[in-house]
């Protein structure tokens, strides 16, 4: 079986194939293992919106891929016509979720534009009144009596003081109303922006903010020297924490790890993010393996001393971890790969440990 094909298995590890899959009788078709992979790229980048919580998306995920792992030909054509409607439904449900998120923002931008207008307009009528008055007072020089002219010219004088005194107040209280709003236009922004840059659960940066952050870490690092290191860290047996205890525990484990790894990394401006399920990246600029090796020493020895309390339950785990430093002239995704075969080392090797990646080619895997 191609390797990518069994990593795919290995993730989604289902109870009923275990057995076949350690002896080796496990066969999976390619065009099957092709949509199982798709479903895993789907699961991977999941976000929650409105009507429709990532777990549940996710549980729907794990039936289909379930039913393709089974087998059964006379099921399939039902379960792939099954998941092409549930496919395009969801797709539609988060476009129109986009869309609608555009249109606030739209809405947001446009209230402020036109309280803009108001404001000019008002202004605009405040002059226009004034240089009606002051066209009056023009006609009063010509035509009226100097008494006459005397009290209009008085009067003008007043209004003209009283216009300026508004024209500045009002002028404060526009700037203030654009200040005030701009504020507010621009916490919604950035609001929005940070979410879309967040895991909803655990609110550790997403995959695709990772993707980014490891583009610019590598592109950096080419212009300016250094050093930079990768840390790939996934939670050992947490498939069993969920069988154990449930899907709610299994969630409060990651929102726990997660705080506890920004509060190890994040004051050193390491980049800590979600990039699976339990899967974890964690980007550490200006840090050389050796220094690297340190800091996931710890988060190891953190983790295995912890114990996590939820309610009635009481809870340990630990991870594993694999370790990659950038080396020269290597691209991200050679540099990624390193890491994650020095992870899945971890893994075949006793699991609650840390692997350092060959410096220049992947390990090979036990
Ligand atoms: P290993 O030590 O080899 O990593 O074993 P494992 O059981 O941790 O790994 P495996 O990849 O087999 O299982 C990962 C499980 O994580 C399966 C999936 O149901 C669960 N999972 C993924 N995302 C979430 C989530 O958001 N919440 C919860 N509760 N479980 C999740
Ligand atoms: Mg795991
Ligand atoms: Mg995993």
């Amino acid at each position: 079986m191609k390797q990518w094909m069994s990593r795919l298995i290995d993730q989604f590890n289902f109870e009923n194939q275990e057995e076949e899959v350690r002896s080796g009788q496990f066969k999976l078709n390619e065009d099957r293992a092709t949509i199982l992979y798709l479903i895993d790229i789907l699961n991977k980048n999941l976000f929650e919106f409105s009507g429709h919580p990532v777990r549940k998306i996710r549980s729907e995920l794990d039936d289909f891929a379930k039913g393709l792992m089974s087998g059964d030909p006379k099921k399939i054509d039902r379960l792939l016509f099954r998941f092409r409607e549930f496919y395009n439904s969801y797709r539609l449900d988060e476009y129109t979720y986009i869309m609608k998120t555009f249109s606030d923002f739209r809405a947001i931008i446009w209230d402020f534009v036109e309280q803009i207008g108001e404001d000019l307009s008002t202004e605009q009528q405040c002059e226009t009144s004034l240089m009606d008055k002051m066209e009056a007072l023009r006609e009063s020089v010509e035509s009226s009596s100097l008494e006459e002219l005397k009290e209009k010219s008085l009067n003008f004088i007043d209004t003209y003081i009283e216009y300026q005194e508004n024209k500045d107040q009002r002028r404060v209280r526009r700037v203030e109303a654009i200040k005030k709003n701009l504020d507010t236009v621009k916490k919604q922004l950035s609001d929005a922006n940070e979410n879309m840059r967040r895991d909803h659960l655990t609110k550790a940066y997403n995959r695709k903010s990772f993707d980014e952050q490891i583009r610019q870490q590598s592109n950096l690092n080419k212009i300016s020297g250094g050093y930079v290191s990768l840390m790939m860290l996934d939670i050992d047996h947490f498939k069993k924490v969920n069988d154990t205890y449930g899907h709610a525990i299994g969630d409060f484990v990651l929102v726990e790890l997660v705080k506890l790894l920004k509060s190890i990394f994040e004051q050193n401006h390491c980049f800590v993010a979600r990039v699976g399920g339990e899967e974890f990246a964690i980007l550490l600029p200006n840090y050389k393996i050796e220094m690297a090796e340190k800091m996931a020493e710890r988060a190891l020895e953190e983790v295995r001393k912890a114990v996590f309390v939820e309610g009635e339950t009481t809870i340990s785990f630990t991870i594993s971890i694999g370790l990659a430093e950038l080396s020269p002239g290597e691209t991200v995704d050679e540099w990624m790969k390193r890491a994650d075969a020095a992870l899945y080392f971890s893994k075949n090797n006793g699991r609650n440990r840390l692997t350092l990646a060959d410096p220049k080619k992947s390990l090979s895997v036990a």
